[in-house]
């Protein structure tokens, strides 16, 4: 039982987090910020931005149960003083109620970094990311509401995490990431429609994550 939830953590928690991070990453060279998008695009990314809303509220809602194992640890993952808000969060809301007004690109970890990471062979005493703090962390957590944080935050969870959940609720977080992972991935569809590139942009990639 203990290996079949392993895998299961390794396919949708850290795999699926890993591809998050490549759809993110190679998103922000496709459009300059301020491009307009097409009619079509702009309700497409709209109706995007309410599913990821939707998801994004319902993680919120299997979180509640699990609160206290982060406030315990008081947000390790919130380290970092970059922007945790990528392009695809960008996009996602442009035309939405809420759009950001900018977005990071300093939080993308080398694909050879990310690999040594993964298998604890990383050196992070010359990470110049990871001690300052997220400017939205405060002593009582993050000031944003879950539908607001950036995709990066909610998609990422650790094992201290995985390991409170039951399986149902285990079940559920990682089709709830599905979602979100999805969403992201039609979002990063339209930038490359918008852009001129090819649709098969990056799925290699995406399918040879480790
Ligand atoms: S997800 Fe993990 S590292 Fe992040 S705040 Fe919660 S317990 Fe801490
Ligand atoms: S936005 Fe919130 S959840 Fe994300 S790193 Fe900052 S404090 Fe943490």
């Amino acid at each position: 039982m203990a290996s079949g939830k392993s895998f299961s953590d390794y396919r949708h928690f850290v795999r699926r987090y890993a591809q998050f991070s490549k759809v993110f990453y190679l998103s922000q060279s496709l459009l300059p910020k301020e491009r307009g998008l097409s009619s079509k695009s702009q309700e497409v990314l709209c109706m995007l931005n309410k599913r990821r809303t939707d998801a994004q509220r319902i993680i919120a809602e299997l979180n509640s149960s699990l609160s206290s194992v982060c406030a315990d640890c008081k947000g390790e993952c919130c380290r970092g003083s970059y922007d945790h808000f990528t392009y695809i969060d960008y996009w996602l809301r442009r035309y939405s109620e809420s759009p950001l007004q900018t977005c990071g690109t300093e939080g993308f970890v080398p694909f050879r970094q990310s690999l040594l990471k993964r298998f604890g062979l990383h050196d992070q005493s010359n990470d110049k990311i990871g001690r300052n703090g997220c400017t939205f962390l405060h002593d009582g957590g993050c000031r944003l509401a879950v539908t607001d944080r950036p995709i990066r935050c909610v998609a990422f969870t650790c094992s201290r995490l995985r390991r409170a959940m039951d399986t149902q609720k285990h079940v559920m977080y990682g089709r709830l990431i599905r979602d979100l992972f999805l969403t992201s991935v039609c979002a990063f569809n339209i930038l490359k429609e918008e852009a001129d590139f090819p649709t098969r942009y990056g799925y290699l990639s995406l399918l040879v994550t480790p």
